[in-house]
């Protein structure tokens, strides 16, 4: 069988088709009712009692709140810190512990700028940001990783004037790092500096601090990555860079009393070399998101076995996903039975969108493109391409209805179907019949009707007179007049 109409409700159908170029095929018969349980199947699971639904279902991995959680976490380790450093500075006089406190006060600026573009972008989507605020995340990334590459560079700034003076003098490391402290508390600059007038309050704060700090990475980026955050990784390496260099200061206090002067240049070197590496990675990630690139194509593979897995579904094409923050966008061409009505198809979409949200949990959004799957139209004979318009069909019905109500009295014109598919001009055309009509006769005329159509306009490709025997289909908001009131006009 070539292709079938679909759209009628429970109805045996005598359905007859006129090839163009007079090729009559035999007459079907088919149980229509089967194709029609099918479809309110479909949309009975999805659509019960949904009559506005909704296109966007927002999922997260932690629910946002796990994730949320860590955020605060961090912002709290950090007050905490700059307040235990703050009062042990205070309480012992030392200046290297209250720069240290100074840090910390930085990085809680930044732990709270972290907490806030993460929570500015799941605020939901209003009339000013339609697609969601999800780019507040890349954006704090981004900021974040700025300041990871500045550290890194202060980092390595501070390692190349250490080999400066090691260059000049070999000897005077140690005042070399008392002098350095007090200059170099700032919190993209140099690496933390110990207090060698209070070498036990001092260390302990800073080990203390490194703990703290490495768990924090830890913690955060565990997060990060059930995420698929950026904000959240770039937030961990901020961590994780405030502990590498408390122990790059280590370092350099344990190279000075030991006498081996090139450890701290060395231990610097490789420090920036990690964070200049996560902060690169972070920051192009980032820009990245921001910029829209699309995600790769490891992560769209499973979303398509997705896709082509849901019922009706014929295949896809143009899939495409770009990231805002933790949430991925996604939009696609699905291909359904060109024959299908706008509701069936539609109806297939949302199964589509529903499985993509139930198994691919980090999309946000999905818009799906409905195209007629054309694989099923090659056994049909090619005609005349043709520009499907209003205008042309306005005047395909128009000169349907005149030969039906000149030629034809007998069929009552209920309904035309039009259907382009690449170009090529279908038309279904629905009649009823007094009950006393034979089928054959029916079937003569039909073929007949069909006749004059396609000669009537040769930009069709193919006609179907079709007879209704059950009951008709409601026609919702029907602008034109009824086509039976129209035929007793004429
Ligand atoms: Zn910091
Ligand atoms: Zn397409
Ligand atoms: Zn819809």
């Amino acid at each position: 069988m070539g292709f079938r109409f679909r759209v009628a409700v429970g109805a045996y159908r005598i359905s007859r088709r006129v090839t163009r170029g007079g090729g009559v095929s035999e007459g079907c018969l088919f149980l229509s009712a089967a194709d029609h349980t099918n479809h309110s199947r479909i949309s009975r699971r999805w659509h019960i009692g949904d009559h506005s639904h909704s296109h966007s279902h927002h999922h997260h991995h932690l629910g946002g709140k796990e994730a949320d959680g860590v955020f605060k976490l961090g912002l709290a380790a950090d007050v905490a810190l700059a307040v235990g450093k703050g009062l042990a500075g205070y309480l012992s006089g030392s200046t290297a512990v209250i720069a240290d406190a100074a840090h910390s006060v930085s990085d809680i600026v930044l732990s709270g700028v972290a907490l806030w573009s993460f929570r500015a972008a799941r605020v939901p989507k209003d009339k000013e940001h339609p697609y969601g605020h999800g780019k507040f995340e890349s954006l704090g990334s981004l900021g974040i990783s700025c300041m990871l590459l500045a550290t890194a560079g202060g980092i390595a700034w501070h390692a190349v004037h250490v080999l400066q003076d090691l260059y000049v003098s070999t000897t005077d490391v140690i005042n070399h790092s008392l002098v350095h402290q007090h200059h170099s508390h700032v919190h993209n600059g140099q690496h933390h500096g110990i207090d060698l007038d209070h070498p036990v309050l001092a260390l302990s704060v800073t080990i203390m601090s490194i703990l703290v700090k490495e768990g924090l990475y830890w913690i955060t980026k565990r997060a990060g990555d059930r995420e698929g955050s950026e904000l959240m990784k770039a937030n961990a390496w901020h961590h994780r860079a405030d502990a590498v260099s408390s122990v790059v200061a280590l370092i350099g206090i344990g190279s000075a009393i030991l006498g081996v002067p090139f450890l701290d240049p060395l231990a610097g070197v490789v420090v920036s070399g990690m964070i200049l590496k996560a902060g690169m990675g972070c920051g192009y990630h980032s820009l990245m998101e921001l910029l829209d690139a699309g995600v790769p194509l490891p992560i769209l593979l499973p979303i398509k076995q997705t896709i082509l897995r849901v019922e009706g579904v014929k295949g896809c094409h143009q899939l495409r996903g770009r990231k805002a923050g933790s949430s991925l966008y996604l939009d696609v061409h699905i291909e359904v039975d060109p024959f299908l009505s706008v509701s069936a198809a539609h109806d297939i979409g949302e199964n589509v969108r529903h499985e993509i949200q139930e198994f691919h949990e980090e999309v946000a959004e999905v818009f799906i493109h409905i195209d007629p799957s054309v694989s099923d139209l090659s056994n049909i004979k090619s005609g005349q391409q043709n520009n499907s318009n209003g205008f042309h069909e306005r005047d395909v019905v128009a000169l349907v209805h005149s030969i039906f109500s000149s030629q034809f009295p007998k069929m009552s014109l209920e309904h035309i179907t039009w259907h382009s598919l690449q170009g090529k001009i279908f038309l279904q055309i629905l009649v009823s019949m007094a009950p006393d009509t034979l089928i054959r006769e029916a079937m003569e005329m039909a073929k007949k009707a069909e006749k004059e159509v396609l000669t009537g306009d040769c930009s069709l490709n193919q006609v179907s007179v079709q007879l209704r025997l059950g009951q008709q289909i409601p026609q919702f908001g029907q602008e034109k007049p009824n086509l039976d009131e129209r035929r007793q006009e004429s």
